[in-house]
């Protein structure tokens, strides 16, 4: 059973000027309001210190790398509100592929667009593909000969060759069309 993780971003936030003298001073948040976190907040009292920093993040889906604002976090996190969990493997995928050719703002619709599922290897795809675009009348065909010894891993190279894309992960593959 693979587990699907949970599109739930969280951020560790510390303080910089803290950092930079050698004391982690910070804690972990809920991403969607990390740039309502106050320096005050993560001193438990009033401080001097003024910039905060996200030094590590988990749930993100593979949308965040690195560190950044925490103002950056909670956009990211904003836009991530739409995913599902049942998407979140998926997405992340996606994310590592294409993330960087689009904007941000619409990379859950365009991982919608793209996805075809997730498939045993490119030769299930190709199949289940012909057979969710067939007609009744040509599905009955395919159980005879020759339509029965289709080579589908041939298929599938044709398939794959053009526009679409398969990302390989534990148990399968993850299909995408791309433009
Ligand atoms: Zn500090």
């Amino acid at each position: 059973m693979i587990t699907v993780p949970k599109v739930d971003p969280q951020v560790w936030i510390g303080c910089l000027a803290c950092y930079n003298s050698g004391r982690l001073v910070g804690d972990w948040f809920a991403a969607d309001t990390a740039d309502l976190v106050t320096p005050a907040d993560l001193h438990k009292r009033e401080t001097s210190h003024e910039e905060l920093w996200v030094m590590d993040h988990d749930g993100f889906c593979g949308a965040l790398k690195g560190e950044c604002s925490p103002s950056e976090a909670a956009e990211i996190a904003e836009i991530l509100s739409e995913l599902h969990d049942h998407e979140s493997g998926a997405f992340a995928c996606w994310v590592e592929v294409f993330g960087e050719q689009s904007d941000r703002s619409h990379w859950v619709d365009k991982f919608r667009d793209a996805y075809r599922g997730f498939h045993d290897d490119e030769a299930a795809y190709a199949r289940e593909w012909v057979e969710m675009t067939s007609s009744e009348e040509d599905k009955e065909r395919m159980t005879r000969w020759p339509f029965n010894e289709i080579d589908w891993t041939r298929a599938a190279e044709e398939l794959f060759s053009g526009g679409l894309h398969a990302e390989e992960v534990l148990g399968g593959i993850h299909v995408f069309w791309t433009d």
